[in-house]
């Protein structure tokens, strides 16, 4: 039996592909554009205001101003634009608490279009038909959604399982609606699988200690050694990949400097887009995929506590001293991004947690060159990309580098090493142009 104490909060995201006309689509690019001026002028309002005047209650005086006076402004919705100053002061309180850099202007080209509902009533779910549902958008109305999830709505809906508000993305396939939902679940009981540790890698996206992997059977490499990025593509799409960048690059020559983009340059530009969209959703569903299936087997997952934004940054260095092996270095690094480690570590922090596992991070430097066997620490020791061999004369121990990494990895755990459990809501850097508070 179940008491009430057995029960836990649980916040998580439903995204859903939303069935828009042209017409809202218009609409709706509109109202992101407009969210993301806002969000222009309020960081333009911030850096001109002295400090003692930035303060919440004037921001929302000037953002009600600017509604009534700039027409394509007021075409967002109220409670977005309040939400867009909930983000910004939001981001600069990640700012002021270490975990992420200072809010900037949002470039048109490199930030996210979305918008804001932040409250659920105003949604006003209802299921329609086995495959959808419809949804309130404010000021674009009643639109259809592809429903692959039982939302908490109607009889099943309370003060503690509802939806409390959601967020209009669009990526490269059109936009998208993920709606936050908070239930109260039941508390899982203690993980009693076997530990794992897990090296991440290029050449194997996951060696586990116990000899097992993980693979997405995609190539890391091309023929000629370097990195393939498409590798999410297959051959056909490839080579539409290819044709189409070539012939942005050939209609761009015939632009002339301050001319527009014309409309056959733009719609080139998405299908590269929607080519890219269908990469990157292939790679996250693999990745759900796969960290699942650890979350269920494993009860305490250890990884390499890596700073990948200090890892991918710093091929290049800088003028004074600059950085060794670049090439090699941002090739590896391009892969490494590739790979989105950080989003795998994100889904195996709340899926372990959901199965009562954990996540482990261990700072763990040299795990490459470590013999798993003896711990001969030596340079040279990873002969290839694929091959370990220690250089210790009384060990030789001789396997695959990556699983070498992984037992080491899990040793570090089992000996106690600085363990930091990567528990709660992790800390995820965003790329540039997206806010950490707006990325959800
Ligand atoms: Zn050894």
């Amino acid at each position: 039996m179940n008491s009430e104490l057995d029960l836990v909060k649980r916040q998580f995201g439903h995204r859903a592909r939303l069935a828009l006309s042209p017409a809202q689509i218009r609409a709706m690019d509109d109202q992101a554009h407009a969210a993301r001026t806002m969000w222009n002028c309020l960081h333009a309002w911030w850096q001109m205001m002295p400090k003692e005047k930035r303060s919440v209650a004037a921001a929302d005086a000037a953002i009600r101003q600017a509604r009534k006076d700039i027409d394509f402004l007021a075409v967002l919705p109220a409670q977005g634009a309040q939400a867009v100053l909930k983000t910004y002061f939001q981001s600069w309180k990640n700012c002021w608490d270490g975990r992420a850099e200072e809010p900037n202007f949002k470039g048109r080209s490199r930030s996210v279009m979305s918008v804001d509902i932040p409250q659920g009533r105003d949604l006003q779910i209802k299921r329609v038909h086995r495959r959808w549902g419809m949804v309130n958008i404010p000021k674009i109305g009643r639109v259809r959604f592809r429903w692959t999830k039982d939302l908490p709505l109607g009889k099943q809906a309370d003060s503690d399982n509802r939806i409390t508000g959601a967020r209009l993305v669009k990526d490269g396939l059109g936009w998208h609606i993920a709606f936050r939902i908070t239930t109260l679940d039941h508390a899982p009981e203690p993980h009693s699988g076997p530990e794992v540790g897990i090296d991440m890698g290029v050449n194997i996206p996951m060696a586990l200690s116990d000899g097992n992997h993980h693979d997405h059977g995609r190539l890391p490499r091309l023929p000629d050694g370097t990195c393939d990025r498409d590798k999410w593509l297959n051959p056909d799409e490839k080579a539409k990949l290819l044709r189409l960048e070539q012939r942005a690059a050939h209609r761009k020559t015939f632009r002339k400097p301050k001319e527009k983009t014309s409309r056959r340059l733009h719609r080139t530009y998405d299908q590269i887009r929607a080519l890219r969209a269908k990469a990157t959703r292939r790679s996250i569903d693999w990745q759900h995929k796969t960290t699942t299936t650890l979350a269920e087997q494993y009860s305490v997952i250890v990884v390499e506590d890596l700073h990948i934004t200090n890892m991918t940054k710093s091929a290049k260095g800088t003028v004074e001293n600059p950085g060794k092996n670049v090439k090699q270095k941002s090739g590896l690094n391009r892969s490494s991004l590739q790979e989105a480690w950080g989003r795998t570590l994100t889904m195996l922090t709340y899926k372990t947690a959901r199965q009562g596992g954990a996540l482990v991070k261990v700072p763990a430097p040299h795990t490459s060159q470590r013999c798993s066997a003896c711990g001969f620490l030596a340079p040279g020791s990873r002969e290839t990309q694929a091959l370990f061999v220690c250089k210790n004369p009384d060990c030789g121990w001789t396997g695959n580098a990556d699983h070498n990494g992984a037992r080491n990895v899990l040793h570090l755990y089992r000996i106690g090493h600085v363990a930091i459990p990567a528990a709660g809501r992790a800390v995820v850097r965003r790329t540039r142009g997206v806010n950490p508070a707006t990325a959800r």
